[in-house]
């Protein structure tokens, strides 16, 4: 029996509409809690974020949508489908892998055409490499779900359980990198199903064998992009929110927490961008903080207790712009570099720049044409990057010179993605301007010691009805990951 916040319960305040406070509001409805949600933007989603520039509709966020059923969980909570909120349309490739030497390989993830794909561009070998490594993805996944991702840590001892033994004899608790080169022999191919440990903030070669449970996610349980954006996910889950009797209040910032009798009896709140201004007092049973750690801890006046300082994931820089139509792009390519090991080393420990970049090029217009205006598609360009803390680079100064930079690196290998007619660079130094700690929109990283029962919990000792959710607390970082984290704060209130 995991603990649970102390009653009474009924009336829930969830601070942040992101996909976590979001999953947290659904499952609390549908366990009868009155949800009360406050928002400090105009808008759902948070990370999973939306800008309209000159009838460009752009997703900040995440590109595209994996593990359709934690949504699907998060909506049956209140008696809702999928299907009925949201059309999801499969990408068939999920990417497209393009490679220095000027070759490319498709990662789909229907086994027959990804078996028939390494046959014909790499080897029978490693087709047969990949069925076996597709196997083993998928035990991994099953095998870690149950144990380590949905499911209530009291104590790193919760985990000592016949999965545990189970994921050690998969090898989970080796080195990704590694285990991955035991299936395939091809470096390409390596590379495909080895590059998610950066989602996780850690390199490949250092990252647990157990990550490789992102590379499940995409490159084999399927990926699917909203029609109507990504921004269309958040959306849908806030609308069934509400349809099912949760109030929103957007527009509103969190500004303190009342407490009395180791309670929070109510937060208090302000209009956004108005922090002087008189706002007001919402009485709460129980509060569900999803915004950024840090931010949550400065809200309950606390600072977390840890042994070593947190190690933030590596950042982000993004180029999004709307260009005249014909690309000719899918809606994903990779485009990798020449180097690879230096390159982690160089955003992750020496705080620099790639010097020879791997890139995500996204072309969501590819998949709805409809984001973008006649005669013109959106594209944008994502590079990891040095976090503020390892490297607190002058991004006024660097921003424009390095999306410059990208696009030349991009045309060099056959990738032109036109004049631009609308722009919009994002650059560390905006993720800080949010709150989010280290200048990176991937919380803290997937460090052994950050990781299941040793990441940050979501129950704070001496707080008797606060609840953490999102990316920074348990189990982590991802869409799919702040969905059960949403799932996971809802139990801590309803048991
Ligand atoms: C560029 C980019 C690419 C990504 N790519 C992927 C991907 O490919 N796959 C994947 O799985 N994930 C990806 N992610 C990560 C994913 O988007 C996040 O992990 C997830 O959306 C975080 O959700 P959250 O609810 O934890 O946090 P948030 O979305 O940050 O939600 C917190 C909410 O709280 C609000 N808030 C904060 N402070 C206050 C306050 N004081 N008062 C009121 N409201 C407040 C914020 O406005 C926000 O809406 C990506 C993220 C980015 C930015």
């Amino acid at each position: 029996m995991t603990r649970t916040v102390r009653s009474p319960t009924d009336h829930v305040v969830v601070v942040g509409a992101g996909l976590a406070g979001l999953a947290t509001a659904l499952h609390l409805l549908g366990a009868g809690r009155r949800v009360t949600v406050v928002e400090r933007d105009p808008t759902p989603g948070g990370r999973a974020g939306r800008l309209d520039l000159d009838g460009f509709r752009l997703d900040t966020g995440p590109t595209v949508i994996t593990m359709p059923e934690l949504i699907e969980e998060a909506l049956g909570a209140v008696g809702e489908k999928l299907g009925d909120r949201l059309e999801l349309v499969d990408l068939h490739p999920a990417y497209h892998a393009r490679f220095a030497d000027g070759s490319a390989i498709d990662v789909h993830t229907e086994p027959g055409a990804m078996e028939q794909e390494i046959r014909e561009k790499v080897s029978a070998t490693d087709a047969e490499g990949y069925r076996r490594l597709r196997a083993w993805l998928t035990e991994l996944y099953r095998v870690q779900m149950a144990t380590f991702i949905d499911a209530n840590f009291d104590s790193p001892l919760d985990v000592l359980s016949g999965d545990l033994a189970r994921l050690g004899a998969l090898g989970g608790f080796g080195r990704l990198g590694p285990r991955i080169g035991k299936f395939l022999a091809d470096e390409r191919l390596r590379r495909i199903f080895s590059f998610q440990a950066l989602y996780a903030g850690v390199p490949p070669a250092r990252a647990l064998a157990a990550y490789a449970v992102i590379a499940y996610m995409d490159t084999i349980a399927g990926v699917s992009f909203p029609k109507g954006g990504v921004r269309a996910l958040p959306q849908a889950l806030a609308d069934a929110a509400a349809d099912a009797g949760a109030e929103f209040r957007y527009g509103t910032t969190v500004t303190g927490l009342e407490r009395s009798a180791g309670r929070v009896r109510a937060i208090r709140t302000a209009p956004t961008g108005e922090p002087g201004a008189d706002g007001d007092r919402l009485a709460a049973d129980a509060v569900v903080l999803t915004c950024d750690l840090p931010v949550a801890y400065g809200l309950l006046g606390r600072t977390p207790r840890r042994v070593v300082p947190t190690r933030w994931s590596p950042s982000a820089y993004v180029w999004h712009a709307g260009v005249p139509a014909g690309t000719g792009l899918g809606h994903h390519t990779i485009s990798f570099g020449d180097a690879w090991a230096g390159t982690f080393d160089e955003i992750i420990t020496e705080g620099r720049l790639m010097s020879d970049p791997s890139l995500l090029v996204t072309h969501p217009t590819a998949t709805d044409p409809s984001l973008a205006p006649a005669g013109h598609e959106l594209v944008s360009v994502l590079a990891p990057c040095p976090n503020s803390d390892r490297a607190p680079l002058d991004w006024e100064r660097i921003g424009p010179r390095y999306r410059d930079e990208l696009r030349a690196v991009l045309a060099g290998r056959g990738i032109e993605l036109g004049e631009p007619v609308v722009e919009h660079v994002i650059t560390p130094d905006d993720w800080s301007r949010l709150g989010l700690a280290a200048g990176t929109p991937f919380s803290a990283a997937h460090t052994f010691a950050q990781t299941g029962p040793f990441r940050a919990g979501n129950l704070v000792r001496g707080e008797g009805n606060v609840v953490l959710a999102g990316s920074g607390t348990t189990p982590g970082v991802g869409v799919p990951t702040v969905l059960v984290s949403g799932k996971l704060a809802a139990a801590r209130i309803t048991g």
